[in-house]
């Protein structure tokens, strides 16, 4: 058994240092949930998990704080690229950062040419690898996030007759199959790789980032049980259904954490009252300020119903807004958050337009706005047509905002029919709406709304539990 298991975590984006989306909160809590496991959780093996992330332009890291810690050269035909590594500390946790040219072209995490970014997180996955031999620090284990970081497995595995990376064990964290990040090819060239030879793989997804991650990995852990089923069928494994069954023994599904102390309606100082499951009263003052901040009538007792995240046909904001149409005729006031699919952020402008005197639409990102509406709300809408995990739904149910979701990956695996929300099967709006309708008759009773309430304010979705599941994988990988 091992004394000790170090552990590097790959992710393009993290909190607090810069988020997106939902990867970077959990880039930004596991590996400190990681490090915070009694011994008993890991087996006796002391976790000493790092993070590493590229230096972003607009990265929140205070440059008093990083002190430089290697200097290197990564390999590019026509000319290497020179890259600098900085280190800093997060609650005590080791973090490095990249800097290089490729990660500075583009102002964003993601920026809107493709290509920048396959550029961009091909020179990152590499540096990664180099940066092993300058830094007096070795893991066993490369623990990769999506398309982003997974040529760092691929490279690797081309890579096992180096000394420093002969050992190491890899694992794959899958927040989302269908973003594989596009053709590799171009990257695997100009990074000096092999294209990869085995008919285990699709054609095609032999030069696309994300399949290369996957063939890698020792270990491949999908964001929810379910999503983990779901990859193995036609419908959601995006033409690698057959791979991926074919790698059932090293696939484990395991659900995201919620960081539950940065999520907590009884100390978030966006909101104007706190408030718990034992003193649900307050809550009615978040409910008055969204609706008066937002300019709609405010009446306690209207159902006030929302939707927070990405607009993409992923989310399912189209199947919501056919939903509510059909259900015109039951009062309620509608809220929605979000940034994304310009067609869809239309058909919201139309929907507000339609329904001026209750619907309010805010087409941006604002976090404060955010936690107003989990706070105020009364029901949250996420009819996904896909859901590796989903983190809005448990933000919702911990802050006393009951979802309506539709049964899919991590939605199904955390919303409890009949104790903590509502689910519908198809992706359809009659099915949304008839699930509404159910909702909208328990929140006529008080009383029975209010177990809903308290039932998912007191689910579990903090990080010991999945943590602890990723702890006894490393274990396994590290014993086998
Ligand atoms: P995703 O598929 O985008 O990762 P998740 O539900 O897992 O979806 O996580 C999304 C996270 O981003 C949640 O914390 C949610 O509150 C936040 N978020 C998404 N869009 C917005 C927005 N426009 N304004 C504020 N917060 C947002």
């Amino acid at each position: 058994m091992p004394a000790s298991i170090n552990v590097l975590f790959l992710a393009a984006e993290a909190e607090p240092f810069v988020k997106v989306g939902g990867l970077a909160d959990v880039a930004g809590s596991l590996p400190l949930a990681l490090r915070a496991l009694p011994y008993q959780a890991t087996h006796g093996a002391a976790l000493d998990v790092r993070l590493v992330l590229p230096l972003h332009l607009h990265s929140r890291a205070e440059s008093t704080t990083m002190r430089p810690v290697a200097e290197f050269q990564v390999y590019r035909s026509g000319g290497s690229i020179p890259a600098q590594v900085f280190e800093t500390s997060l609650n005590g946790m080791p973090v490095y950062f990249i800097s290089g040219h490729p990660l500075s072209a583009s102002p964003s995490v993601y920026s809107p040419d493709p290509a920048l970014d396959r550029e961009k997180y091909a020179f990152f996955s590499l540096a990664v690898l180099e940066m092993l031999r300058h830094v007096d620090w070795q893991p066993d284990i490369l623990h990769a996030n999506d398309w982003h970081t997974a040529l760092a497995l691929y490279a690797l595995r081309a890579r096992r007759g180096d000394p420093v990376l002969a050992r190491v064990r890899t694992l794959l964290t899958l927040h989302n199959l269908p973003y594989m990040g596009g053709e590799a090819a171009d990257a695997l060239n100009a990074y000096g790789l092999m294209p990869l030879n085995d008919d285990a793989l699709p054609q095609w997804a032999r030069t696309f980032f994300l399949p290369l991650g996957l063939w890698a990995a020792d270990a491949i852990v999908p964001v929810s049980p379910a999503y983990a089923r779901e990859i193995l069928t036609p419908d959601f494994g995006c033409g690698l259904e057959s791979y991926l069954n074919s790698r059932r023994e090293s696939i484990t599904g395991i659900l995201n954490g919620l960081d539950v102390s940065g999520w907590d309606p009884a100390a978030d100082a966006a909101i104007p009252a706190p408030f718990s499951a034992a003193n649900l009263e307050p809550r009615s003052a978040s409910k008055a300020a969204l609706q008066k901040s937002l300019g709609l009538p405010e009446d306690p007792r209207i159902p006030l119903l929302a939707m927070v995240g990405r607009v993409d046909r992923q989310k399912g904001q189209d199947l919501a807004f056919d939903a509510l149409r059909q259900s015109a005729s039951h009062a309620w006031q509608f809220v929605m958050l979000g940034s994304g699919d310009p067609a869809l952020e239309n058909l919201a402008a139309n929907l507000q337009a339609d329904f001026h005197d209750r619907v309010r639409v805010a087409l941006r990102y604002d976090a404060p706005l955010g936690r107003l509406i989990y706070a105020g709300a009364d029901m949250f809408l996420m009819p996904s047509r896909y859901e590796p995990c989903g983190l809005a739904q448990m933000i919702a149910m911990r802050y006393g905002c009951v979802p309506v979701v539709r049964a899919t990956g991590g939605l199904k695996d955390t919303v409890e029919e009949g104790r903590t929300g509502f689910l519908f099967r198809k992706a359809e709006p009659a099915d949304l709406a008839e699930a509404l309708e159910r909702a909208l008759g328990v929140y006529a009773n008080p009383a029975k709304w209010q177990r809903y309430q308290r039932n998912g304010m007191s689910a579990d979705f903090s990080w010991p539990r999945p943590a602890r599941q990723y702890a006894m994988l490393y274990h396994s990988l590290t014993s086998s």
